[in-house]
């Protein structure tokens, strides 16, 4: 089934995972992989770092064994700031041929110290690239219920998004949030505005307080009241914390699932015991939503 005909089946459950850094971490991915397939996910992501193309190859073998060894619908993401058209059409066609067609077109962030050399200074281009040139892919994007970091203000960054999504975007997927409420105030917005793709909400188990501190510096995401006080409380005990991030995700999937969201995409970090407890929670009221 295609990623279009599945998000008519909402609300999706989708996983993300990252390509692991070392060669030898191989035997781990496939564990790895193997335990979120038994999730049914409808689809799992593999992300690619944008500076990163020597990175791709990791990204293709991760891709290539979602779709063709476990069988699960895979999505490639493709950040274009440090890539040339060639080689987004190199990229595209390597993917085509492990029948990969589900992209996740992505600006990328700027490495520091390394100016951009790619063709694409924004995602909207790089879908509009897509578009012309392979039109047999499905093309998925980023947005941001608490606006991107680079955006003067929150008209700006949605303005763009739907020139993203005008570009021919068939499929949105957020950033992590910790408000649901800033979740829901997004959506609305981006539906008066004519954005009427499938918005997957982007829930980011968090287990690690200095991981989440590490996040919020990058992304610029707040952290609530209500989760800050679990982290200033939990944050010396790892067991505890572990506990109290799947409960918070939990709460927060539990809430979007019953307001009728189009799908949760879980960043599962490759912890699937963690992307596991999840989905126990949760599988009932999913079961029990689906159309
Ligand atoms: P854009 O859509 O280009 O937006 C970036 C900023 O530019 C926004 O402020 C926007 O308002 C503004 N903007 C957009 N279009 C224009 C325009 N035409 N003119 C002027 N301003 C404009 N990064 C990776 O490197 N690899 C990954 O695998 C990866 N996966 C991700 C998955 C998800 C679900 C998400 C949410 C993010 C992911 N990222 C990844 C991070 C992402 O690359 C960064 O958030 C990046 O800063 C923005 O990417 P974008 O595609 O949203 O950019």
């Amino acid at each position: 089934m295609s990623l279009t005909e599945l998000a008519n089946r909402k609300p999706l459950f989708s996983l993300e995972v990252f390509p692991p850094r070392k060669e030898s971490s191989n035997k781990t991915i496939l564990n790895t992989l193997q335990e979120l397939q038994s999730l049914e996910p409808d689809f799992i992501s593999v992300t690619l770092g944008a500076g990163g193309s020597g990175r791709r190859d990791a990204t293709l073998k991760i891709a290539n064994l979602v779709k063709n060894q476990l069988g699960v619908e895979t999505v490639a993401h493709v950040p274009g700031l440090y890539q040339s058209k060639q080689q987004v059409l190199d990229l595209l066609d390597q993917l085509k041929s492990i029948s990969v067609t589900n992209v996740l077109a992505l600006r990328g962030d700027q490495i520091p110290g390394k100016q951009p050399t790619g063709d694409f200074n924004h995602a909207n281009e790089l879908v509009s690239f897509i578009k012309q040139n392979r039109p047999e892919c499905t093309i998925l994007g980023a947005c941001y219920p608490d606006c991107h970091q680079d955006s003067p203000d929150f008209i700006d960054d949605l303005a763009n998004l739907k020139r993203k999504v005008d570009s021919g975007t068939d499929h949105l997927i957020t950033q992590l949030f910790f408000d649901n409420s800033e979740f829901y105030s997004f959506y609305e917005k981006a539906r008066i505005a004519g954005i009427t793709v499938p918005i997957e909400a982007g829930i980011m188990p968090c287990t690690n307080k200095k991981q989440i501190e590490r996040i919020a510096t990058i992304t610029g995401i707040p952290v609530p009241k209500k989760f800050a006080t679990i982290l200033d409380r939990y944050s010396d005990n790892k067991e505890a914390m572990r506990d109290a991030g799947i409960a918070f995700a939990v709460d927060q999937i539990i809430d979007l699932v019953s307001q009728g969201v189009d799908g949760i995409h879980l960043y599962t970090m490759n912890q699937p015991e963690i992307a596991k407890r999840i989905y126990n929670e949760t599988r009932s009221v999913f079961k029990a939503a689906v159309k």
